[in-house]
């Protein structure tokens, strides 16, 4: 059977959302074997990380982007409790502060990768330099469009200093959005979770089709592919992204660096207090 990172993956620089369907479970039957997948997932990237952790080479880099409800959080918490804290951190995007306004788009982004060892996941990224701040006209057209190349070159310089760059669009369909915000408003508990602002956003829900979708097709890279997660079930979000990591730090196969050690005189010294 195909692989998930294979099915998932973008081809090319021809890209058409539409193609995809966010209700569908390529290569998972039901929820059932989901669960039982992403488990083993999770045991895999946890023993993996701990070798790349102690090999201390190379890194991971996950860009999680999606629409508002997509399941950015939830992925979070359940693919990162995977990873042991020492040696992975998340990070979240949220509008930038003045300092960052005051600097290059990347700025905040390259002080934030992983160092050797470790792995970074991006709640949000720099994608929302040519996402929302296309749709809401924060730059001129001519800037947005020159980024795709800026972040095309940012993503090949971190490739070739040793850290793998995974992208994640997690794609939901509109109706499954509108279930989960009125979800939010039913369950007092979840009403912390509900912004106002999310409607007005909903309603370019075009715009930000269109935003994603050129997004995809102009940074699709050898160096850092995208993979569109058919994201209207959790259970199925949640084992692509699992799988795809897995698979990833396996590709990798991390090796901790060989010591030579005199166990005899070391077992002795400690025996003698
Ligand atoms: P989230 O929706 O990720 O849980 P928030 O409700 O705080 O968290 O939303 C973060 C907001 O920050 C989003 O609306 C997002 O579009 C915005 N944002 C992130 N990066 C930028 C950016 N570079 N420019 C403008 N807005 C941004």
């Amino acid at each position: 059977m195909k692989p998930l990172s294979e099915r998932l993956r973008v081809k090319g620089r021809e890209f058409k959302l539409k193609n995809w369907d966010p209700d569908s479970t390529p290569g998972c039957k039901d929820k059932e074997e989901a669960l039982e997948r992403t488990a083993a997932n999770i045991a895999r990237i946890d023993e993996l990380q701990y070798r790349l952790y102690a090999e201390g080479r190379r890194s991971l880099l996950i860009v999680l982007q999606g629409m508002d409800a997509s399941g950015k959080d939830g992925c979070i918490r359940k693919v990162v409790s995977a990873f042991n804290p020492v040696g992975a951190h998340v990070h979240a995007f949220k509008v930038p502060t003045p300092e960052e306004v005051n600097h290059d788009f990347l700025w905040r982004i390259h002080k934030v990768t992983p160092g050797r060892g470790e792995v970074a996941i991006f709640n949000r990224s720099h994608y929302e330099d040519v996402l929302v701040v296309r749709v809401h006209g924060l730059v001129a057209e001519k800037e947005w469009k020159r980024r795709y190349t800026v972040v095309n070159d940012f993503e090949r310089h971190l490739s070739e200093s040793g850290t793998s760059v995974l992208k994640f669009f997690l794609h939901i369909s509109k109706d499954e959005q509108r279930e989960r915000l009125l979800k939010r408003l039913d369950d007092p508990s979840r009403h912390w979770k509900f912004n106002e602002g999310d409607l007005d956003e909903r309603v370019r829900w075009d715009d930000y089709q269109r935003a994603f979708r050129d997004a995809v097709a102009h940074c699709n890279t050898p160096h850092a592919p995208w993979f569109v997660i058919p994201a209207d079930h959790k259970w199925y979000r949640d084992l692509a992204v699992s799988e795809i990591v897995a698979e990833t730090l396996e590709q990798l196969d991390p090796k901790p660096p060989k010591v030579k050690l005199d166990v005899k005189r070391l077992a002795a010294r400690l025996r003698r207090k």
